[in-house]
């Protein structure tokens, strides 16, 4: 056939070939595939942490989308996996024992996230706020409404581990030219998020279902982990990658 008819050819062969059931995470978005990626129950490597005085920092309202400065409560909480974590609490809290009781919450759910994701964080933001959790450039944000809300629905944990693909693979990954031509092989999403902020959004929103497929593919239905393998498997090769992880064959 000639190449112009094989494209041709091969093009209307993709055209017909049957596409998988949208998830029903889909339309809200990666941390709503399951509340068993990572559980309340999981292990934290979460080991001590210690109160290191007050002090004025920048901090970030994601109510207001502006930064402000605040008086913080610092903490430095330490994992068995030899990292520590500068966990601010904003002076809402009041005085150093009530944010004592928050930073160790919040300690050990940072220390759920495996190391391997976590690792690029550096801080963590407590702010006694309701708007969205958030993360970027080594820190996450947690707002405790809206924490006490995703605890609520069991997703805390899949948020943390969304933020901690902002906070610590965005700046180093998102722009990598391996990583734009992996997105566009597979050409799909793995969320109407994924798709609609691409730029923003699609790395931590496949990292979390890089991490249900490869670690924990029972958490996700036998549908929706053939999803995630047929939507991304140019993605899931690049995590492989940059993860220092084997390559194998993912199976449910
Ligand atoms: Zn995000």
């Amino acid at each position: 056939m000639k190449p112009i008819l094989t494209a041709l050819f091969l093009s209307l062969l993709l055209l017909s070939s049957p596409t998988l059931a949208e998830p029903s995470w889909f339309n809200k978005g990666a941390i709503y595939a399951s509340p068993n990626i990572i559980t309340s129950f999981d292990r934290s490597a979460f080991s001590s942490i210690k109160y290191k005085g007050r002090e004025v920092l920048d901090v970030y309202n994601m109510c207001k989308k502006d930064w402000y400065e605040d008086n913080a409560f610092l903490f430095e909480a330490t994992y068995s996996d030899n990292q520590t974590l500068e966990l601010q609490l904003e002076s809402k809290f009041l005085n150093n024992a009530s944010a004592e009781v928050a930073a160790q919450r919040y300690a050990k759910k940072l220390g759920q996230i495996p190391y391997l994701f976590r690792k690029g964080v550096d801080s963590a933001s407590i702010l006694l706020k309701n708007c969205t959790i958030g993360g970027g450039s080594g820190n996450i944000i947690i707002n405790t409404g809206d924490a006490f809300f995703l605890t609520s629905m069991g997703i805390l944990e899949e948020t943390l581990l969304h933020e901690a693909g902002h906070a610590g693979f965005d700046d180093k990954y998102k722009h990598d030219p391996a990583w734009k031509r992996a997105q566009k092989k597979d050409g799909q999403y793995i969320s109407w998020y994924a798709r609609d902020f691409t730029e923003r959004e699609d790395l931590a929103e496949s990292m979390v279902l890089f991490y249900a497929v490869y670690f924990r593919p029972k958490s996700l239905s036998e549908a929706d982990f053939d999803f995630v393998l047929n939507t991304m498997p140019h993605r899931i090769k690049y995590f492989v990658k940059i993860l220092g992880l084997e390559e194998r064959k993912l199976t449910y």
